[in-house]
């Protein structure tokens, strides 16, 4: 068998490593965000309904607009979005994608501030867009100063936040985004991937979207609606954003399944969406016990808890590991991420953490 080294694989791409969460069967797995709770039996027969209908068609290709989950998501989202200004795609590491394709490419960069989404600067590799790495500020927050100053000395095609963002769970306040879109030349996205567990009321970027053509706000279905297995990601912007995509998209892109899906899951919003209380409740009841147990945190609007007072976190993820809870070693020097499960799982994980540290 031949070694990667031996294919002619493109310069760029040699000596990298891909995406590589661990995917281990656990009886507790709190690693990648998911959302614990199953779906609700009724909505997951409404969507096999749904899906044996599109079975029935699947000798045609399927809606390459994808019409009617559109409409679905520019409802969900409100704000008076309409189907012209949604577009969607194999969950947001796609969306993600495609929007670099038609921004970035050869020649051009992306600013982002790590620590922050670990698949940033591999999408921008893959794109062949240049990762431009900023500076937070302290607590990880990125102020308007901050995010101009960086702006203005990269000057970037692309400029990325995480809002709150991965892995630290830092809010982002509406005004550093409003700043950055004035000072960037560029797009500007701001991955809202875990708004929904945002304290209630708390504003969207998606309220900035108005006059401003260059802004683009991502979400996915993966983490609040538990929907991360069918993978579907999705973004509000101007419609000629949408336009830009077609041009880099594959056609039928999105399968008549996961529009069926989609589609299906977001007529029972409410329901999906029922667990979002029970999962903040549980992040904010380790942002509470895990510094009791000597491992500081810092505030987290996301359904994970980065958490700090870590000796040696390989030694703290193993130990874990042998107790059959899984969670994340996202390379912060001493700090370890845990996603909110259930209460059960919290608890679970919550207990192992005190046994380990009276050890
Ligand atoms: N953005 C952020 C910040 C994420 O944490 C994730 C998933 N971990 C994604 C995007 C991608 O999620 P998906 O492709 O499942 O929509």
């Amino acid at each position: 068998m031949a070694e990667l080294d031996d294919l002619p694989l493109r310069d760029d791409l040699r000596g990298l490593s891909p995406y590589g969460a661990p995917q281990k069967h656990v009886r507790i797995p709190l690693n990648v965000n998911e959302n614990s709770h199953g779906i609700p039996e009724p909505v997951a027969r409404d969507v096999v309904t749904a899906l044996a209908g599109a079975v029935l068609q699947a000798n045609r290709y399927p809606d390459r607009e994808f019409t009617a989950l559109r409409e679905g998501l520019a409802d969900y989202l409100g704000h008076g979005l309409t189907r012209d200004n949604t577009w969607a795609a194999n969950g947001s590491n796609e969306i993600l994608q495609q929007v670099l394709q038609a921004f970035g490419g050869p020649g051009r960069s992306v600013l982002g501030f790590p620590p922050t989404y670990s698949m940033y600067p591999i999408l921008a590799r893959g794109t062949g867009t240049t990762w431009v790495a900023g500076k937070r500020d302290a607590d990880y927050a990125i102020t308007p100063e901050t995010a101009v100053r960086e702006i203005v000395a990269t000057e970037p095609d692309l400029v990325f936040f995480c809002s709150p963002n991965n892995p630290t769970g830092t809010p982002l306040a509406l005004d550093t985004i409003e700043a950055a879109y004035d000072a960037a030349r560029g797009i500007v996205v701001v991955d809202e991937a875990y708004a929904e567990f945002a304290p209630p009321d708390t504003p969207s970027a998606l309220t900035l979207l108005p006059g401003r053509e260059r802004l683009i706000v991502s979400r996915t279905m993966s983490k609040a609606f538990a929907f991360a297995g069918v993978r579907l990601g999705y973004l509000a912007a101007d419609p000629a954003v949408a336009d830009a995509l077609r041009l880099v998209r594959l056609p039928y892109h999105l399968s008549a399944l996961t529009q069926a899906a989609a589609v299906a899951a977001l007529g029972h919003a409410d329901e999906l969406l029922a667990t979002v209380a029970d999962i903040a409740a549980q992040r904010d009841r380790m942002l509470a016990e895990l510094p009791r147990l000597g491992f500081p945190t810092r505030e987290s609007w996301t359904n994970f808890v980065l958490f700090g007072g870590v000796a040696d976190p390989a030694a703290l993820f193993d130990a874990l590991l042998e107790r059959d809870i899984l969670i994340r070693d996202v390379g912060i020097p001493n700090h370890l991420r845990v996603t909110a499960g259930t209460e059960v799982e919290t608890s679970a994980f919550l207990a192992a953490m005190a046994e380990l540290a009276a050890q």
